[in-house]
């Protein structure tokens, strides 16, 4: 069998990281738990490499920690860390349950929330919790580091902003919960099912007494990019949460979102069909675990 790759790196690093992307033989891939870059390289679906570089030793990427008001999570923390991860649990529920249905436990195991933002795909769980909860993502080049709000990195399916050969994902950025917002992640998979969902949803909220604070509401695949329900959430926000509220909401989703057909999944009018009761079920379970401050 042809090897998949010549030169395997492993730096430990993010400085030695981004000189060994400078200096190794090309094409090269970065590489962390390999459950989405292995099957592709192995399956043709990804372009021949050179080189790995491993960068699950980073040390840049695997902290997990608070940091002021936020919550930092190093790209190449393997998703089973977050759904038991004490400060994950508590301030970013929508991510836990997210990481708790990807796969199962030994893929869990490896699997990056990195590489799944990485990859790109439009249902990938992590991503569309990471979209709810307003994470904004490290992107760290020779030339330096810059923050990017989560959406930037996509430009299409399985196509990311990143430059493979010069970028890397070092991690990424959440508010810490203040109290009045909780967030929720629900997903409909056949019940065989190990890989993608048919539909996924995250809320996350703010609740102020009877009313919407703010919102941000994520679905996959729900266009070519993780999408944003922005016109649902602009009839929400400061709106009590009524029949009405909801379901104006709930129209100007499907009017904003692009679902289609995917032949192993699911088709276009089947989502559309879905998505009203995974949202109704998603809100309303972020909206009861939100505490009402006293008026
Ligand atoms: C059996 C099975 C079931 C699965 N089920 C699910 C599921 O239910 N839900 C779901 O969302 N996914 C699922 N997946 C997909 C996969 O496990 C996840 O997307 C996983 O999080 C990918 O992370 P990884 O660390 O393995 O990435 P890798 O495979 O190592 O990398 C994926 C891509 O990201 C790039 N990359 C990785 N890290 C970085 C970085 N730090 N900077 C820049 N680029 C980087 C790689 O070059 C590659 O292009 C499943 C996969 C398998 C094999």
């Amino acid at each position: 069998m042809t090897p998949l790759w010549d030169t395997y790196l492993r730096p430990k690093t993010l400085a030695e990281a981004l000189q060994a992307m400078l200096t190794a033989p090309k094409p090269l891939a970065p590489l962390a738990g390999g459950t989405d870059l292995l099957l592709d390289l192995q399956q043709g679906r990804h372009p021949p490499v050179r080189t790995l570089l491993d960068v699950t030793s980073v040390a840049e990427m695997t902290r997990l920690e608070r940091r002021g008001d936020q919550l930092y999570i190093g790209a190449a923390v393997p998703v089973a860390r977050l759904t038991r991860d004490p400060l994950v649990v508590a301030h970013a529920r929508a991510l836990t349950e997210a990481c708790a249905l990807i796969a199962g436990p030994q893929v869990r195991n490896v699997a990056t929330l990195g590489g799944n933002v990485a990859h790109a795909l439009p249902a990938a769980d992590g991503t569309i919790a990471l979209l709810a909860l307003g994470a904004e993502a490290e992107v760290a080049s020779l030339e330096g580091s810059r923050w990017v709000p989560l959406r930037e990195l996509f430009l299409g399916p399985g196509r990311s902003a990143l430059h493979p050969e010069r970028e890397l994902l070092v991690g990424f950025s959440l508010p810490l919960l203040e109290g009045n917002d909780a967030s929720c992640f629900r997903r409909v998979m056949r019940p065989q099912g190990v890989a993608l969902p048919i539909l996924n949803c995250a809320v996350w909220l703010v609740r102020r007494g009877d009313e919407v604070d703010d919102i941000r509401i994520a679905i996959g695949p729900a266009d070519a990019v993780p999408f944003r329900a922005t016109q649902a959430e602009e009839c929400l926000r400061g709106q009590p949460l009524t029949d009405t509220t909801v379901q104006q909401a709930t129209q100007a989703l499907l009017e904003q979102a692009r679902f289609r057909t995917s032949p192993r999944r699911a088709s276009a009018d089947y989502r559309r069909h879905l998505v009203i009761f995974l949202f109704h079920d998603t809100l309303r379970i972020a909206w009861e675990r939100a505490t009402s401050p006293p008026s």
